[in-house]
C-alpha cells in the first residue's frame, strides 16, 4: 500500500539522532535538549488533581473553556502589548499543534510560506505535510540572526501567502527589535501576507521585553502562538494557544474539532492556576536562564569559541567551524570523544552548517564542563589532532 508521499519524505529530527546514539550512556552531558530542566511547580500540578477529583474529566469546547480563553486574553493584554476578545483565543495541544493549525487555516495546498533557516524544523515538517511551497529566508551572523527585508523581497513571489517569524528564536535566541518588526510587518502588507508570529518563548527573555508584530498589526493579518511549555516549565502538559484575528479565529475554532476535539481537560483548570501563579515562579526561571547564559557566553569567549549571546529562549548558538568539521560530524565526535550531546546546527537546516545549540536548561557545572569539552575538541581538531 502507498503511503502519503509527502508524509513519507518528510525529513527526521536531527536532534533526535544524537539523543538516540546518547541513550543509555549515564556519563552523557545533556546539552541537546530542548525543554526546561525545572519540574512544574507544584501549585499547577494540584490544580490539575483538584480538577479531576471535581470531575472536570469529560469534553470541553473545541476552543477551550471560556474562563481560560478570559484569562489568556488578559495574560495577552498585560504581558504582549495587544488585545484580543476571549473568542480571539483557541486553544491547541502545545503551540506546535497551535501552529500546525493556524498554518492550515491560513493556506491552501501549492501556497508559498516564508520560513526561517536555521529554524525549529517542526515548521518545515508542518509545511511538507500541508503541501506548502517553502522558501527559506537567512538568518546568519552578519545579519544579527534577525530576517532582513531585503532577503524577503528576493524570496517572496504572487503565490507566497505567509510569513512566519520567530523572535525569541529557537535556535538562536535572537529577539527581532521593534523598528524590524515594523519594517517586516510593512514588508507582509505590501505583498499582502499573513504573518504567523511564534512567541513560544514571549517570557523568557534577559533584556527588555520582546515585541509581538500583533502589537504593530493595523490590518488584521497577524495570528500569534504562545505556549505554557517553556513559561511554566509544561512540555508533557501540552497547552498551547493563538490570538488570531476574528475571522480566522472563528475557522480555527472550527478545524480544531477535527484535529483535536478540545484540549485536554484537567491541562485547562491546571492552566487557569498556571496564570495566577506568584511572579516569583516566572521570576526565578528566568533569572536561571539568564545566569546561565552569561556564564556560558563568558567562558565560550575566555575559550576562543565564537558564540551568539542570546537576547531570549534558552539556547547558545556556537560557530565550530574552526575545527573544520561539519556541525553534524562535529557533534557525534564530540558526544563519542568528549561525551557530550549538542544538537548539530543542521537539524535545523543548512543555514546551521558550522554551528552547535547548547540548551541553557541545564545544570551550571554541567553547563561549564559541557562547553570545556567542547572547546577542547575544537582546538584539537583545529591543531590536527586526529
Ligand atoms: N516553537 C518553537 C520555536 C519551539 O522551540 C517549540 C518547542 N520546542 C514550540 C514552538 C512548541 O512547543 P510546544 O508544542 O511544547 O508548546
Amino acid at each position: 500500500m502507498q503511503v502519503n508521499t509527502a508524509a513519507h519524505a518528510m525529513p527526521a529530527s536531527g536532534i533526535r539522532e544524537i539523543m538516540n546514539a546518547a541513550w543509555g550512556r549515564p556519563e552523557v552531558i545533556h546539552l541537546e535538549v530542548g525543554q526546561p530542566d525545572f519540574p512544574t511547580p507544584p501549585h499547577i500540578v494540584a490544580a490539575a488533581h483538584q480538577a479531576m477529583l471535581d470531575g472536570h474529566t469529560g469534553y470541553t469546547p473545541t476552543a477551550g473553556i471560556p474562563a481560560l480563553r478570559a484569562g489568556l486574553a488578559a495574560k495577552i493584554h498585560r504581558r504582549n502589548g495587544f488585545s484580543v476578545e476571549p473568542d480571539q483565543v483557541v486553544l491547541g495541544n502545545g503551540g506546535d499543534q497551535a501552529l500546525h493549525a493556524t498554518l492550515t487555516a491560513m493556506t491552501r495546498p501549492g501556497n508559498g510560506v516564508l520560513l526561517p533557516d536555521p529554524a525549529w524544523p517542526n515548521f518545515d515538517m508542518m509545511a511538507v505535510l500541508l503541501g506548502l511551497e517553502v522558501a527559506h529566508y537567512p538568518l546568519t551572523a552578519a545579519n544579527g540572526y534577525v530576517p532582513d527585508p531585503a532577503d524577503l523581497a528576493r524570496l517572496v513571489t504572487a503565490n507566497t501567502r505567509v510569513l512566519l517569524l520567530n523572535s525569541p528564536s529557537n535556535p538562536l535566541g535572537s529577539v527581532i527589535d521593534r523598528a524590524r518588526m515594523g519594517a517586516l510587518l510593512d514588508f507582509a502588507a505590501a505583498h499582502d501576507l499573513w504573518v504567523l508570529s511564534d512567541e513560544c518563548y514571549d517570557e523568557i527573555v534577559f533584556e527588555g521585553t520582546a515585541v509581538s508584530p500583533a502589537a504593530l498589526d493595523r490590518d488584521g493579518r497577524v495570528a500569534t502562538v504562545f505556549s505554557f511549555s517553556k513559561t511554566y516549565a509544561m512540555t508533557g502538559w501540552r497547552l498551547g494557544y493563538v490570538a488570531a484575528p476574528p475571522a480566522l479565529a472563528d475557522v480555527l475554532a472550527k478545524i480544531q474539532e477535527p484535529m483535536i476535539s478540545c484540549l485536554n481537560t484537567p491541562t485547562q483548570y491546571a492552566a487557569l492556576a498556571a496564570l495566577e501563579s506568584p511572579p516569583a515562579v516566572l521570576a526565578d526561571m528566568v533569572t536561571a536562564y539568564r545566569r546561565r547564559r552569561n556564564l556560558v557566553t563568558s567562558r565560550l569567549e575566555e575559550l576562543g569559541m565564537p558564540a551568539f549571546r542570546p537576547a531570549g529562549a534558552f539556547y547558545t548558538w556556537v560557530d565550530v567551524t574552526q575545527g573544520g568539521l561539519a556541525a553534524r560530524e562535529f557533534a557525534l565526535r564530540l558526544l563519542a570523544e568528549e561525551s557530550v550531546a549538542v544538537a548539530p546546527g543542521t537539524a535545523f537546516g543548512p543555514g546551521g552548517e558550522g554551528h552547535v545549540r547548547i540548551s541553557l536548561a541545564a545544570a551550571d557545572d554541567d553547563l561549564s564542563e559541557g562547553v570545556t569539552r567542547l572547546a577542547r575538541l575544537t582546538h584539537r581538531l583545529r591543531d590536527g589532532g586526529r
